[in-house]
């Protein structure tokens, strides 16, 4: 009998594994729970997508359980998953995380790097996600000057194994975002929207015999599971659970990980060109939007953040921070419980967003009982070694903050006092997610084998960011693309 296959989810992982089967020629039906095919034309310049999270519709919340805090967390209601709704930025890695994570899979690095080159470009190809350096300005020289001064090395943002500074590249052509969507544009037709699956069928044999969707049953004999790690997780909780035939001991729930986000920010005493100062001029969007049209590199192409430095706080010769320059300061935090959609502040002011890159501390990921929502706890800085990571990290910030407050640039360091007196209590009331979940359906959790195959199950797959139990990189989007491209190629 021939196998009749669906992909479950149209987000970053599950259009990789489309295109591989498509060229491939296999046969395979998508589902998705998005109900839209498409946003409007106006959030396809990478820097308008903040302003999409105002719009209820296109996103989704599932927010974080912290402490006595809701942290926010976003998932898409569009086709193509997060990759239509992130920041853009674009990092693939490090060699040596990459090459300690593949331990779980039976891939090598080689096969990593053939996806990379096969998915990505840097220049404008068909049927390829873009890079492009992003939009820099005298802020960004300033920190790296003081980089500098410090003796970190200027170098490669997007893949090393070692301590350096630089401009960010960013998933974007010259004037739009560049997806797996938009660049792998025949699977899109593929795609069966507004089907939410809600478990998956098994027969006495231990095979995959279907799914249970929000449109009845449908029956499929092999299914790859790429629902992101909040979805994919959640339909293998509930998958467990349903069969009555003893195909695992009971989950309640699964570890999962989340690079913690931490931002000082800095009030400016002049005008250096940040977001919030074109945002509060009517005359200087007017030429923002004059120099985008006219093909030039602007804040039109970037996410905010700029540059970054990637740094090895506790001398092991890993870099375990990155510190990243973003080019506004904002009223709360994006899209927090006080503003849904971005909201500058009329000031001139930066932002140093500190992300801890491996972090130690592990969160769980249940179904709550009461209403059957996804309950996320990152419970971040759980250890210790998180916490005296972002301790240094801050400090770091700081020093910057002074050297250019004693050359007259910064005006003031926002909540300095705060941090100064209480910087465990700073970090834990001011931790937001870096929106980089991963884990839920890893090997060390049981779920997969080295094949991605779910254990003891014939014909159940599971690829996306839900199997990757560290991250290799500061940004998981281009890690999702090559894990899944390599899956999809060499192992199905
Ligand atoms: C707000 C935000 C900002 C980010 N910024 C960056 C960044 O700047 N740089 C970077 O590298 N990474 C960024 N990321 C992370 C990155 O985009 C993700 O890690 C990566 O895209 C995850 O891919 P995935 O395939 O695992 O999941 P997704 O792309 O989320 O795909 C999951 C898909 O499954 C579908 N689905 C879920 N449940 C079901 C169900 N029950 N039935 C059917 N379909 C279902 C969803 O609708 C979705 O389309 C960001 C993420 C977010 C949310």
């Amino acid at each position: 009998m021939r196998d009749k296959t669906l992909i479950i989810g149209a987000g970053t992982a599950g259009i990789c594994i489309a295109n591989e089967l498509f060229k491939k020629k296999e046969d395979f039906e998508i589902f998705d729970t998005a109900e839209y095919k498409n946003y409007p034309f106006f959030f396809k310049p990478p820097l308008m997508i903040g302003f999409l999270f105002g719009r209820d519709n296109f996103i989704k919340e599932n927010n974080f359980y912290f402490n006595d805090r809701e942290i926010p967390y976003y998932i898409p209601n569009i086709i193509g998953g997060s990759s239509e709704i992130n920041g853009c930025v674009h990092s693939l890695g490090s060699e040596k995380s990459w090459r300690k994570t593949l331990e779980d899979f039976n891939l090598n690095f080689e096969d990593i790097k053939y996806a990379y080159e096969e998915n990505f470009s840097k220049d404008q190809k068909k049927e390829k996600i873009q890079i492009r350096e992003s939009f820099s300005n005298d802020l960004d020289d300033d920190f790296f000057s003081f980089l500098t001064k410090r003796g970190v090395p200027y170098g490669n943002t997007e893949f090393s194994d070692t301590e350096r500074f630089g401009t960010l590249k960013n998933n974007s052509g010259q004037f739009f975002r560049s997806t797996p969507l938009s660049s792998f544009y025949k699977i899109k037709k593929l795609v069966k929207k507004d089907i939410h699956v809600n478990n998956i069928s098994i027969d006495n044999n231990f095979n995959v015999d279907g799914v249970f969707t929000n449109k009845g049953f449908f029956k499929f004999n092999k299914i790859i599971l790429a629902a992101g790690s909040i979805g994919s997780s959640r339909i293998i909780l509930n998958t467990f659970l349903s069969n009555k035939i003893n195909i695992q001991k009971p989950i309640k729930d699964l570890a999962i990980k989340d690079q913690p986000n931490v931002r000082i920010k800095f009030k400016l005493n002049s005008q250096k060109g940040t977001l919030n100062e074109i945002y509060s001029s009517t005359f200087k969007r007017l030429i923002l939007g004059i120099n985008y049209l006219a093909g030039k590199r602007s804040f039109f192409t970037s996410s905010g953040a700029t540059s970054a430095v990637y740094l090895d706080l506790d001398n092991d010769e890993v870099p375990d921070v990155k510190i990243q320059l973003v080019q506004f300061t904002e009223k709360g935090r994006l899209s927090s419980n006080t503003s849904r959609g971005i909201e500058f502040d009329p000031n001139p002011g930066f932002s140093l967003g500190i992300t801890i890159l491996n972090p130690k501390s592990i969160g769980r990921l249940s179904i709550s009982k009461l209403d059957d929502r996804t309950l996320v706890k990152p419970n971040y800085f759980c250890n210790d070694e998180d916490l005296e990571l972002c301790k240094k990290a801050i400090k770091f910030c700081l020093e910057f903050g002074k050297e250019l407050k004693d050359i007259g640039i910064v005006n003031e360091i926002i909540d300095l006092k705060l941090i100064k007196n209480d910087v465990e209590g700073y970090i834990k009331t001011n931790v937001f997610s870096s929106y980089h979940l991963i884990g839920g359906c890893t090997l060390e959790n049981g779920i997969i084998n080295k094949n991605f195959n779910v254990t003891d199950l014939n014909n159940l797959f599971i690829c996306d960011a839900s199997v990757m139990s560290d991250f290799v990189s500061s940004n998981s989007h281009a890690p999702v693309v090559c894990l899944s491209s390599a899956f999809a190629k060499n192992i199905l």
